[in-house]
Parts: structure tokens; sequence; C-alpha cells
């Protein structure tokens, strides 16, 4: 099962794609998440990508296209795979049609009101790669409080960021629609319950 996570900045597609990588046994696919890892290897794709990144801006689509081409050969992609924040442009989206089948795209829906709050307040673990927020989801454990920001977490890239997902990545949405895989979910609830609507929705 292919499947696509959509939805704005801070939505909680990092969140939800950890819990349902676990249920479906297939692995998340992040551009963000590689392209960080570039980054922290100081590869010279990353010191490139870091650029765009860190001003909230979108990363040019024949780089994370080439990305996402290679990490699909890999052999653990074979019973599908869940897209995190890939595709998000229309250009990106008519790439992947050429190179793979998506069997559904979940679209979280998150007012825009919301999303500085949530971005701003949100940590992830040095250990885990879990995903926290100060306020509304801390860490239980003293073991999981090394805590790190991300560096586009500010809220000037942040603004940006929505900016630029309502301008470039919306219309992702629209083409998705038209081919009719695509399920709208609230993303303002609880994680548990919306992990709970997805695995539902994917279980179908
Ligand atoms: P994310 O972790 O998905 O929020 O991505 C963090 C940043 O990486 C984005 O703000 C972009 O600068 C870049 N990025 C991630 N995925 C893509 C993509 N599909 N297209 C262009 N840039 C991306």
């Amino acid at each position: 099962m292919n499947i696509i996570l959509f939805g704005p900045p801070g939505a909680g597609k990092g969140t939800q794609a950890k819990e349902l990588i676990t249920k479906f046994g297939i692995p998340q696919i992040s551009t963000g998440d590689i392209l960080r890892e570039a980054i922290a290897n100081k590869t010279k794709l990353g010191l490139e990508a870091k650029k765009y990144m860190d001003a909230g801006n979108l990363v040019p689509d024949e780089v994370v296209v080439g990305l996402v081409e290679e990490r699909l050969k890999n052999k653990d992609c074979e019973n599908g795979y869940i897209l995190d924040g890939f595709p998000r442009t229309v250009v990106q989206a008519e790439a992947l049609d050429k190179i793979a089948n998506i069997d559904k795209v979940i679209a979280l829906d998150v007012p825009a009101s919301e999303i500085v709050e949530r971005i701003t307040g949100r940590r992830t673990s040095r250990k885990t790669g879990k995903i926290y927020h100060i306020k509304y989801n801390p860490p239980v454990s003293e073991n999981e409080e090394d805590l790190i920001q991300r560096d586009d977490d500010t809220e000037v890239a942040v603004i940006k960021r929505l900016e630029n997902y309502e301008k470039q990545t919306l219309p992702v949405l629209e083409y998705y629609k038209e081919k009719n895989k695509t399920t709208i979910v609230n993303g303002s609830r609880k994680p548990e319950e919306i992990t709970k609507e997805l695995i539902e929705i994917l279980g179908k």
C-alpha cells in the first residue's frame, strides 16, 4: 500500500507516520528527514538545501524528486510506504505518478490559526526522534528530555512555510481530489484519536 500523508507543516504528519509504520510494517519516507540528515552529514546537497529550508522555502523540485526516486528503489519499499511531506508541488506529484502508483492520500486538516503555536512549541527527542510539544505533549520520562528544536521551527520561518503551503502545496490536494484517492481527516484532535481513524481508513 503506497500512501501519501498530506497536510500543512505542523499538521502531525510525522507523528502519525511513526504510528502507522509500526502498525503496517512499511517505511516512512519523509523528504524533510532525508534533507535534515544530509544537513547533519554536511553533504553538498545538505548545505544547498539548508538555505531554502531555514528561510521557510521549498527545496527545488528536481532535487527532492531525485531523492524520492532513489529512495523508492530500496527493498524496504517493496510492500509499500508512507510518503510524509512529498509531493509538495504539482510538478512533484506529476513526477511521482511516473514512478509510483499511489493507493491513498490522507490529508490532515488543521486550521492555519493553530499551526504557529504547534510548530514553535514542537521539539524532537535527540535520542528517539519522537516528536513532542512543550505545552501539549511534553515528555513524561526523564530519558526523553534531550529535546531539540528544528532550525526552521521559528515563527518567521513558519509564517513563510504557511504562505508557501497555500501557494505551492494546496494545489496538490486538488490534483489528488480529482483522482478520487483522497480522504480528509480532522487533524485538530488528540493524536491517538487521529491514529485510530487513519488505521480504520487504511485497513479498508
Ligand atoms: P518537513 O520536515 O516536511 O516540514 O520539511 C522541512 C523543509 O524541508 C521544508 O520546509 C522544505 O524546505 C524542505 N522540504 C521537505 N520536503 C520537501 C518537498 N517535498 N519539496 C520541497 N522542499 C521540501
